[in-house]
């Protein structure tokens, strides 16, 4: 377990901002990684972690990994814009009842 005494003095603000939440995930990924290298302070330490499996691995660089484009169907493509077509006419449908003129 990490004290704040194992950590350098560079990497003790990230590492307070991680552990109480005030920080981003992909910084609190940062912080896990670098905890998990002993803090090591040399930039390949994180970057070349052979820890294919470790499900922070595919964020270690503090980027989200480039995502599959999921094929979407026609049918889905019609979906969605009758889902948007009801939600507009809903949202029209509340601000007549609100009184709320225009649009
Ligand atoms: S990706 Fe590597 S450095 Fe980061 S937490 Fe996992 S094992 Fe540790």
């Amino acid at each position: 377990m990490t004290t704040l005494s194992d950590v350098p003095r560079k990497w003790r603000q990230a590492h307070e901002k991680a552990i109480t939440g005030d920080c981003s995930p992909l910084e609190a990924i940062r912080a896990a990684c670098l905890d998990c290298v002993g803090w090591e302070d040399l930039p390949e330490s994180v970057s070349e972690c052979p820890a294919t499996t470790c499900p922070l691995w595919q964020f270690r660089h503090g980027t989200y990994p480039p995502r599959r484009k999921r094929p979407v169907t026609d049918e889905q493509r019609a979906r969605c814009a009758e889902l948007g077509r009801q939600r507009s006419f809903q949202n029209a449908k509340t601000r007549a009842q609100r009184g709320e003129v225009g649009v």
